[in-house]
């Protein structure tokens, strides 16, 4: 088991959740506020009740995934031919358990497939056809794949086929991940997207990738990003926020050297959350605006930072 133990016993239980860095901070900056609001309180819901970490950021990431505002479930971005694929992860830091899923079709909520996929243990990612082969082995409930477009993102798509505007170059607002430590000391953390607006069908970005999108490791840390999927997978930058974690044991300056290496060895743009293994919260990114929205016990409400 990975974990620390510390003099004074139980952990004090955080949450930290974000709405993905491309968001435009001149559209609909009260939606995006109660969006984030709600997905904090559902997380907390459980992790306040001395629940686990792992079900928390999944309850949060859940909430984002039915909130049409945001690039993850109903309202993601859609692909070069007009069609919504979801990639997603999850990660519990006690064991190095973890789970995920890329470009898969008619399922609203990827991120409890990917726990689905964490939980079985025999893979830790399944892609298209297989990963809704795997849903329906589940019994998870599948969905009409029309049913995720929203008028937004359809109309995106209109206003890019009439341009002929370039393919999968565009970096998609609303991307959610979550991370959580809970009283027991365990870390864990999720991410869910669309992808990148416009994207080739077929392309899995950052957010399925164990390593770049989505890490946790207890005696470390949690990790989630978002961004430019192609640059962050590169630089593999969940996992390496963490090294910068592990020689620094700043959370702030971990994040922020995090993204530095993402915009100058990556050569792209985006952000990210993370937790130290206290429970210390850091994020940083290289774009306008990521909505993020924490909850401890010493807040009397979520907290948002945008
Ligand atoms: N990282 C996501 C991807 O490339 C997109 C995003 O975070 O906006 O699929």
């Amino acid at each position: 088991m990975r974990r620390r133990e510390t003099a004074g016993g139980a952990r004090v239980p955080t949450l930290i959740v974000h709405g993905g860095a491309g968001a435009d901070p001149a559209d609909g900056r009260d939606e995006l506020r109660a969006g984030m609001r709600s997905a904090v309180a559902a997380g907390w819901r459980v992790l306040g009740d001395g629940g686990r970490a792992v079900d928390a950021v999944e309850a949060a990431v859940r909430a984002l995934e039915d909130h049409p505002r945001f690039n993850a479930g109903r309202g993601a971005v859609l692909t070069a031919t007009g069609t919504v694929e979801l990639d997603a992860s999850i990660m519990e830091g006690d064991r190095l358990r973890c789970g995920a899923v890329g470009a898969v079709r008619g399922i609203a909520n990827a991120i409890t497939l990917a726990r689905r996929v964490m939980d079985d243990g025999r893979h830790v990612l399944i892609v298209g056809d297989g990963a809704l082969q795997f849903a329906r082995a589940a019994g998870m409930p599948e969905c009409d794949p029309a049913s995720l477009v929203t008028e937004r993102q359809r109309g995106r798509w209109l206003d890019r086929e009439r341009t002929a505007g370039a393919a999968g170059t565009a970096s998609a607002a609303g991307t959610v991940g979550a991370v959580a430590l809970d009283r027991h000391g365990t870390m864990a953390a999720a991410t869910s997207t669309g992808g990148i607006f416009g994207k080739l069908p077929g392309r899995v970005g950052d957010s399925a990738l164990i390593g770049s999108g989505t890490y946790a490791d207890s005696t470390l840390g949690g990790v989630s990003c978002t961004g430019d999927g192609e640059a962050i997978i590169r630089v593999a930058l969940a996992r390496r926020a963490l090294d910068y974690l592990k020689e620094a044991d700043d959370a702030t300056y971990a994040a922020q050297v995090a993204v530095d290496l993402l915009v100058e060895e990556g050569q792209g743009q985006g952000g990210l959350i993370l937790l130290d293994w206290r429970g210390r919260a850091g994020y940083a990114h290289s774009t306008p605006l990521m909505p993020v929205g924490l909850m401890s016990p010493a807040l009397p409400e979520p907290r948002l930072e945008f």
